[in-house]
C-alpha cells in the first residue's frame, strides 16, 4: 500500500513525500525548508531526498534538512545542486535506505541539461519536465530533446501516476483547449481540475493515460495538432520535432 502527499510550497509548488505501508519515505525536491520541516516534525517519516533539477523553488531546503535531519540525497551530478548528494544518472535504480521504494532513474534533458526523473511504485516523480496539460520552458534544453524526453515519458506503464512539481493544471488547460478544442477528454478533465482547484485541492497526481488524450506537448503526432500549430505559425511542421518545437513557442507567447 502507497501513500501519496502533495505538500503545497512556495507560489505553486508541490513537495511530494511517498512512503510504502509503514516505511519511511522519500521527500521529492524540497524548495521550501519551513513546508518540510513542519511536516517532519508532525511525524512524516522521510528517510531521503530525491532532486530532480537544480533550480532553487526544487532545492532551496536541502542543506537545512540535511543539517537537521542528517538525510541522504539523491541528485543529477550538477555542481549547481546544494549540500552533498549522491549522484544518479540515467539508468540507474535506487533503494533508499530504510524505504521500501525503488526507483528507476531517467534522464529527461530540456528544462535543464541535467534534469532527472524517478520512476518506482507506480508514481513519476518528473520535476518539470512533464506538467499536466502542459510541459516545462525550455531553459537550457533544445525540442529535440524535451519532446525526447517526454517521449521517454509516453512509453511508461498508461497507469503510471505522474507526480509534477507545480500546480500549473489550470491554465495549462486553458493554452490546450485552445489548441485543441474539440478534444472531448479535455473538456471532462478541464471541467474535472476546475472543480477540484475550486476546492482548494491539488489536480495531480494524474495518470499517464489521461495526458495521452489531453496533454498536446504528447499529442504532436495527432493530425489535430498538427494542424493548430500549422495554422498559428503559417507553415506546416514537417516532423513532430518541428510541431512539438511550434507549440512550445506558441505557449511561451500565449496569454
Ligand atoms: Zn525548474
Ligand atoms: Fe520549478
Amino acid at each position: 500500500m502507497h501513500h501519496l502527499i502533495a505538500l503545497p510550497a512556495l507560489d505553486d509548488n508541490y513537495i511530494w513525500f511517498l512512503r510504502q505501508s509503514d516505511r519511511p519515505g522519500v521527500l521529492v525536491d524540497p524548495g521550501d525548508a519551513e513546508v518540510a520541516i513542519r511536516a517532519m516534525d508532525a511525524g512524516m517519516a522521510v528517510a531521503a531526498i530525491l532532486v530532480t533539477h537544480h533550480h532553487g523553488d526544487h532545492v532551496a531546503a536541502i542543506e537545512l534538512l540535511q543539517a537537521r535531519y542528517g538525510l541522504p540525497v539523491f541528485a543529477p551530478a550538477d555542481v549547481r545542486i546544494p549540500g552533498t548528494w549522491q549522484a544518479v544518472a540515467d539508468g540507474a535504480s535506487i533503494a533508499p535506505a530504510g524505504t521500501d521504494l525503488h526507483f528507476e532513474v531517467m534522464a529527461v534533458p530540456g528544462h535543464t541539461r541535467s534534469h532527472v526523473a524517478y520512476f518506482g511504485a507506480g508514481h513519476l516523480f518528473c520535476g518539470d519536465t512533464l506538467f499536466s496539460l502542459g510541459c516545462g520552458r525550455l531553459f537550457e534544453g533544445s525540442p529535440a530533446q524535451m519532446h525526447a524526453s517526454l517521449q521517454r515519458i509516453a512509453q511508461l506503464p498508461a497507469n503510471t501516476l505522474i507526480c509534477p512539481a507545480h500546480e500549473y493544471t489550470l491554465s495549462n488547460g486553458h493554452f490546450a483547449q485552445h489548441v485543441d478544442p474539440h478534444n472531448a477528454a479535455l473538456s471532462v478533465r478541464l471541467a474535472e481540475v476546475s472543480k477540484q482547484r475550486a476546492a482548494g485541492l491539488p489536480s495531480v497526481p494524474t495518470r499517464l493515460h489521461s495526458e495521452l488524450q489531453c496533454n498536446p506537448f504528447l499529442r504532436v503526432g495527432e493530425v489535430a495538432i498538427q494542424q493548430a500549430v500549422a495554422r498559428h505559425c503559417g507553415a506546416k511542421p514537417t516532423d513532430p520535432v518541428a510541431v512539438f518545437a511550434g507549440l512550445r513557442r506558441w505557449k511561451d507567447e500565449f496569454r
